[in-house]
């Protein structure tokens, strides 16, 4: 039941341990979201070969932290260009385990190798300080160090951009790193540990640890508790991220956490209705609405809320759901069944609140996982859809009067990820910026990640910043040399 890839060793179902696929009897199913059917039998590691795995990657750290940053751009740089080479295999793979349509599979593929290429260029750009010293005849200087052995947990809705944007920076430091990709989406992950090898990354620098739901919990122990381990990586749930920070306390661990969000969009009266409509479709359904910068809620200001409603209802309606496979597709299956079931109780309870349909609202006549791409009005901050994720292709439209009233509600919230706004306003633009307490802010744009802007959230959206120039001091420790001369 192999997929059809043009390289066919990019299929492994085994751990990646000290650069070999270790051989597992035991295993856990993958399965495709779009036909629920099992795609793979993936080798579930016992906590030993977590262990196992730190183990080699401190050994390993040596002689990585010893390479001159130039070695390690330039094997960095070979991983990137064989990630690029292989992209249509990697982008069928994830369609397969993960859903999202081929397009957008393949976009992915490009914003993941982006971290690659980018943090093999910082590798290179990796500085300390000389200070002046207020005492005569002592020389003050200050080094970059790589942090140490990592550990990265990683979700399954961006199966290789969410491991390339933690590996790429702690490889490019000098760090080794311990990977536990999601369950539902481990073949992408071990896909990457294969052209990592090819690049030269020496064994025991990247490891993939994969294990089912129940196993995973006891590797995430495994790895925040080890006293090797410096640091813990982690991109998902609020849940599960305040779990782990209460692991990690004891040993005192560095940590970057990418949690959840609940971004606010809004739309102002002087907005160009046509690009913020289009830019709301672009925020909320891509990847069905799965990403934790999705829009979540839509304020709408109440002069423009007709028309902007029936401008988006009509867009979203036309909106292709199927297959991530087939063509044309744009909107595909969600993950699980919980998922399906979250967003349908969302649509419910927000109808019995007194919104309105004005498309979609139920799941898919296609039936399985997929889910109408919907818009609702007359939202109110008593519905689950204002307070909780959806994670869904769901927009609800709030309506407001002044812009306090949308920045208030855009604010009262205990997430801090990413926030929209659209005006032509420069004032406003500056206003609002600076008022919206979040940690990244699309204006007049929908979609605004990329390797260069640091990415990351306030509140309880996350600590520490991914991508950009920043990214990779997140995987360094400053050691300050007092000198006597
Ligand atoms: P999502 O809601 O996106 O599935 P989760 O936060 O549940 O996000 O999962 C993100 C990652 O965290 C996955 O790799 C998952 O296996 C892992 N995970 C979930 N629960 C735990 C836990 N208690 N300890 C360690 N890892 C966990």
């Amino acid at each position: 039941n192999t997929p059809n890839l043009a390289n066919p060793a990019l299929f492994q179902l085994q751990p990646f341990v000290n650069g070999q696929f270790v051989a597992i009897a035991d295993t856990f199913d993958v399965d495709n979201p779009s036909t629920g059917e099992t795609l793979a039998k993936v080798g579930n590691a016992p906590v030993s070969l977590a262990q196992e795995a730190i183990e080699v990657a401190h050994k390993a750290l040596i002689s990585w932290r010893a390479q001159t940053a130039k070695a390690r751009a330039g094997i960095l740089r070979k991983w990137n260009d064989l990630i690029l080479a292989n992209a249509d295999d990697l982008a069928r793979l994830m369609t397969l385990e993960q859903g999202k349509p081929l397009a957008e599979a393949k976009g992915e593929v490009a914003y993941g190798a982006s971290f690659v290429e980018w943090f093999a260029e910082q590798a290179k750009r990796i500085e300390g300080s000389v200070l002046e010293s207020p005492q005569p005849g002592r020389e003050l200087l200050v080094l970059k160090q790589p942090v140490g052995v990592c550990a990265a947990i990683t979700p399954w809705n961006f199966p290789i951009a969410m491991i390339t944007r933690k590996v790429a920076p702690a490889l490019a430091a000098g760090c080794t790193v311990v990977v536990k990709p999601a369950e539902q989406t481990p073949l992408s992950a071990l896909a990457l540990a294969v052209l990592a090898k090819q690049a030269g990354i020496p064994d025991g620098v990247f490891n993939v640890i994969t294990a089912d739901s129940a196993r995973s919990i006891e590797v995430g122990k495994v790895l925040c508790e080890s006293e090797t381990v410096r640091k813990l990586t982690f991109t998902g749930s609020t849940e599960v991220g305040r779990i782990l920070m209460a692991q990690c306390a004891p040993t005192i661990k560095k940590l970057s956490l990418e949690l959840g969000g609940h971004a606010p969009f809004i739309v102002f009266e002087d907005a160009d209705i046509d690009q913020a409509v289009d830019g709301l479709i672009a925020s909320k359904y891509r990847n069905a609405g799965q990403t934790c910068v999705c829009s979540n809620r839509v304020y709408v200001q109440q002069s423009i809320m007709a028309k902007f409603a029936e401008k988006l209802a009509e867009k979203v309606k036309l909106l292709p759901v199927g297959d991530g496979l087939a063509d044309g597709s744009v909107i595909g299956p969600l993950i699980d069944g919980q998922a399906l079931e979250k967003v349908t109780r969302h649509v419910n309870d927000a109808v019995a609140k007194g919104a309105k349909l004005v498309a979609g609202g139920k799941p898919h006549s296609l039936g399985g996982r997929f889910f109408e791409p919907t818009v609702l009005t007359h939202a109110n901050h008593d519905m689950l859809i204002s307070q909780e994720e959806t994670f869904g292709p769901v927009a609800a439209l709030f309506p407001f009067e002044h812009e306090d009233e949308a920045v208030f509600h855009a604010n009262n919230t205990p997430f801090g990820l990413a926030a929209y706004f659209y005006t032509k306003d420069s004032a406003r633009t500056f206003r609002v910026g600076r008022a919206l307490e979040y940690g990244m802010v699309g204006i007049n744009v929908g979609v605004f990640s990329n390797e260069v802007g640091p990415f990351g959230g306030v509140k309880q959206s996350g600590l520490g910043r991914e991508g950009s120039v920043w990214g990779i001091e997140e995987f360094l420790e400053m050691k300050y040399l007092c000198i006597g001369v």
